[in-house]
């Protein structure tokens, strides 16, 4: 099998030094990262962009490369149509190929109560304007012509996309480079620097870059981050495997998912397979202390995750990792320059298998590579994407759930007109940084 394309020995495209000063700092290069500091560039502002290992080194090149609104909790539904559209834009924008293509995604129902579950879902697309419909069982036997399983039928969305992650943000990358961001690989944010109060700038390992705005997008990193600061985000990570066939016959050229297994066509003519087995759930310190608020989302899901006693080495929630460190000396984030977990052995058998007897005309279904990442949530499943009133100069793009890589360009657009002053164009308050600590009631968004 092939290793994954994006890993720490990776070359180093945007090396350093980086500047000494900036009007933002923000810090990790996954797609919201990169696509905010694109947008700030773009509304006039020096930027620096730092990130510990390689851009989309984590989740961001390692994710099913879903680009979809089916599903989505209401609130987040008006960005994500906004990122639709950016994702249109910036790929031409970009120059490069990177697979995006307008083939919808489908989830399929094996019994009429989940696709009841699922047709409640139809107002929110109703008030939108898009095109979700649910299909019967013989309308999804035609889009999913050769299943071995007769679904109940389907809630489908033809406009949503899919592009190819470990090209597509490296590519956004590239472009927010060309309009002047300073991107440097290789490079982590030890520490937020303060004064009087306030933002200063960062401490990097290669040294301080003075600026009065630092946006924290660190994906699975952005509560170790902020802890140091006192500042706390009830945020965790599950690890999720994944897996790439050789390439086989089209048996469906967009995304779909059963209970079973998760597939999507790649532009090399291989499927990206997932979903077989649960999630790897780490304990770990911040497991441990958040387990509470987590509740009512495992309630919903209670075998969506696998306990595990302990996280590898280094990991972010690790029972080693240092949660105190100071800006001279090495920090966690050295320690992992890219989070590549080692996939579950037993899913990424399961996913192979449930292919094969989910189409059995594919024959033996041959693997290329298979990879893991760790999933960043929030106990309520959607974001944070706010300034944090604790610390003034500081705005937090984070905890995208599982679901961030689709709506990685809304946000990011989004959190560049935060930080800049500008119209943001939509409601932010659900995903606001106060609401797990102002009473407000922990509201998990649509589990589909
Ligand atoms: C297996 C899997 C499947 C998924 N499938 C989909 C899908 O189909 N569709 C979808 O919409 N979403 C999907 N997702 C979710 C999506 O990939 C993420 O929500 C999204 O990529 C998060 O982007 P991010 O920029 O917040 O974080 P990341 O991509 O994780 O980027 C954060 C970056 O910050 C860097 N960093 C952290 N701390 C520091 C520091 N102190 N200094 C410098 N750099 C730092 C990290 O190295 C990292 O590169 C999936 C995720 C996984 C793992």
């Amino acid at each position: 099998m092939t290793s994954f394309p994006i890993h720490a020995g990776s070359p180093v495209s945007f090396p350093g030094p980086p500047p000494k000063a900036a009007d933002v700092v923000v810090i990790g290069g996954g797609v919201v990262g990169v696509t905010a500091a694109l947008f700030l560039a773009r509304r006039g502002l020096r930027v620096v962009l730092v990130e510990k290992g390689r851009i989309a080194g984590e989740q961001s090149s390692r994710n099913w490369g879903w680009i979809r609104q089916q599903g989505r909790d209401p609130d987040e539904l008006p960005i994500m149509i906004e990122s639709r559209r950016l994702w249109q834009q910036l790929a031409a924008e970009t120059g490069e190929d990177i697979g995006l293509v307008e083939a919808g995604v489908t989830y399929l129902a094996t019994t009429e109560r989940k696709l009841a579950a699922f047709e409640a879902w139809l107002p929110h697309a109703r008030a939108h304007g898009l095109d979700t419909r649910i299909l019967d069982a013989a309308a999804t036997a035609v889009l999913i012509p050769g299943a071995s399983r007769r679904f109940s039928g389907a809630l489908t969305t033809p406009s949503d996309m899919k592009a190819e992650p470990w090209c597509a943000v490296p590519a956004l990358a590239r472009l927010a480079a060309r309009e002047g961001v300073s991107v440097i690989e290789s490079c982590a944010a030890r520490l937020i620097d303060t004064a009087a109060g306030r933002v200063a700038g960062v401490l990097t390992e290669a040294g301080r870059i003075a600026a009065p705005a630092v946006l924290v997008a660190g994906g699975a990193w952005s509560s170790l981050l902020l802890r140091a600061h006192g500042i706390a985000i009830p945020q965790l990570s599950v690890r999720s495997t994944v897996a790439a066939t050789e390439p086989l016959a089209r048996v469906h050229a967009g995304a779909a998912a059963d209970d079973r297994i998760a597939f999507r066509l790649r532009r090399d003519g291989g499927f990206t397979l997932a979903g077989a087995g649960a999630q790897d759930f780490y304990l770990g310190p911040d497991a441990v202390r958040l387990a509470s608020k987590y509740l009512p989302t495992l309630r919903s899901e209670p075998l969506s995750v696998r306990p595990r006693p302990a996280a590898p080495h280094h990991f972010p929630d690790a029972w080693g990792t240092r949660r105190h460190w100071q800006g001279d000396e090495e920090s966690p984030f050295e320690r992992m320059r890219v989070l590549d977990p080692a996939p579950n052995p037993g899913n990424i058998a399961r996913l192979a298998r449930n292919f094969a007897d989910l189409f059995p005309r594919l024959g033996p279904v041959r693997l290329r590579t298979c990879w893991a990442g760790m999933i960043d949530t929030m106990p309520d499943v959607v974001p944070i994407i706010d300034h944090c009133d604790r610390l003034p100069g500081l705005t937090i793009g984070t905890g995208l759930s599982g679901h961030g890589f689709g709506i990685g360009p809304g946000v990011g657009r989004v959190l560049a007109d935060l930080i800049a002053g500008g119209e943001l164009g939509h409601d932010l308050t659900r995903f606001r940084f106060g609401r797990f600590s102002d009473g407000s009631r922990i509201r998990p968004g649509p589990a589909l």
